[in-house]
């Protein structure tokens, strides 16, 4: 086949990228990424249009332009994953291979014309941003999870490995004037590998947007939004994978209710906001006592919650009391004034693989109200 016709037959298939890209970036709320890609898609497109127009339209845009655009939208796409990632692509990087496009082809156009110069530019251009995506994809992975990170890293793999067969090919078939238009087979090869290679591309992207959106969804569904820390739904999901695994089993541990003293005083006295500004106060100098292997959550108005990993129910009460000391140490300050705040702790003693929450729950809060009984501002253990 006309390796021209086939490269022709890629411009819908990256038109329709365009619209998906386009779309996506209207709907998704880390645009940054999808807009770049859109750029990306659409600069890529135009120059394999003018590849496939060559010897149609001027050379300087059939074969130059065309090229340096057909490139060039791979080092957009990579700053596009990057800035995707919450990063940016070193400036000296961009420079260096935006040089690469901008004096490359027409190096090889107009000036020196050797199988060596074609294929370091090319391979320059090309290979190179689309293995400096691989690490900036692997970032996003470690953020969002890993299913449209494995479509584009797996189509990496086989774009820059297809491109090495085939440059291997052209060689041996075609040493002396290797071009992406030669008609050989090699290269009829190589423009339909590419076909696979720009519609994994976009569907890559569009999964990437998905998994970012459903990463920030299961955030936010086990996340307090008030105070930050983890709710009881999180909560609950991290004592049971602690205290799930065999190895955990002998682990000592203390589930550690918390709740604020007198704080309906709080709020009718100096209004909900303050109210709410105390919780983000206390919830502060809990995870600040707490170590963070100890999960400190939100369960709700105004109760913490942590599972205390000690020796002894004993050691894990005086953790407990040492959270309650520094809740009582630092007063909330309001207009330079300090309102005091002090938290009372139930405490009880977790046994065995796989105890019942709700039992658990329980008997701490049974130990709650009895410091609350006995006049608040303490930590009462659970009697065995
Ligand atoms: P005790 O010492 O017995 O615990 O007394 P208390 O006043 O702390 O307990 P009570 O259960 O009577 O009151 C809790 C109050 O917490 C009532 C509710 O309006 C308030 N509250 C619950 N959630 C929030 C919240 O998110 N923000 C604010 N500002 N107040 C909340
Ligand atoms: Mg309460
Ligand atoms: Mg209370």
């Amino acid at each position: 086949m006309d390796s021209k016709t086939l490269i022709l037959a890629i411009v819908p298939v990256i038109l329709a990228g365009v619209f998906i890209h386009a779309v996506n970036a209207a709907i998704q709320q880390n645009k940054d990424g999808p807009r770049w890609w859109l750029a990306a898609t659409a600069t890529h497109g135009i120059g394999l249009g003018l590849i496939s127009l060559r010897g149609v339209v001027p050379d300087v845009l059939g074969i130059v332009l065309g090229d340096m655009m057909a490139a060039g939208g791979f080092i957009i796409m990579l700053e596009g994953v990057a800035r995707f990632a919450g990063r940016r692509v070193p400036r000296w990087q961009l420079g260096a291979l935006a040089a690469v496009v901008v004096l490359g082809f027409p190096a090889f156009t107009w000036g020196v014309d050797s199988a060596a110069l074609r294929f370091a530019v090319f391979g320059v251009a090309v290979i190179v941003p689309n293995l400096l995506m691989l690490s900036y994809l692997s970032v996003i992975g470690r953020r969002d999870g890993n299913l449209g990170v494995r479509l584009l890293r797996y189509t990496i793999y086989y774009f820059v490995g297809s491109l090495a067969v085939i440059s291997v090919g052209v060689l041996l078939f075609d040493p002396d004037m290797p071009s992406v238009l030669a008609p050989n087979q090699m290269v009829a090869l190589g423009i339909l590998s590419l076909m696979v290679v720009e519609t994994n591309l976009v569907f890559g992207f569009v999964l990437l947007s998905a998994g970012h959106s459903a990463s920030v969804l299961r955030k936010a569904a086990l996340t307090d939004h008030l105070t930050g820390l983890p709710n009881r739904r999180a909560f609950e999901a991290l004592v049971h994978r602690a205290l799930g695994g065999e190895a955990e089993a002998d682990r000592k541990s203390a589930l550690a209710v918390f709740d604020v003293d007198h704080f309906k005083h709080v709020n009718d006295t100096h209004g909900h906001d303050v109210g709410d500004a105390v919780l983000q106060h206390v919830a502060q100098v809990l995870s600040r006592a707490i170590r963070d292997t100890d999960h400190v959550a939100r369960l709700g108005g105004e109760e913490f919650v942590a599972l205390i990993h000690a020796s002894s129910p004993a050691s894990a009460s005086d953790i407990a009391e040492r959270a309650r000391q520094a809740v009582e140490d630092t007063p909330y300050v309001l207009n330079g004034k300090p309102i005091p705040v002090t938290i009372s702790a139930g405490l009880v003693e977790v046994k065995g693989v796989e105890p019942s929450l709700t039992r658990l729950f329980k008997q701490a809060d049974t130990a709650l109200y009895e410091a609350k009984d006995a006049g608040r501002n303490r930590v009462i253990l659970a009697a065995a």
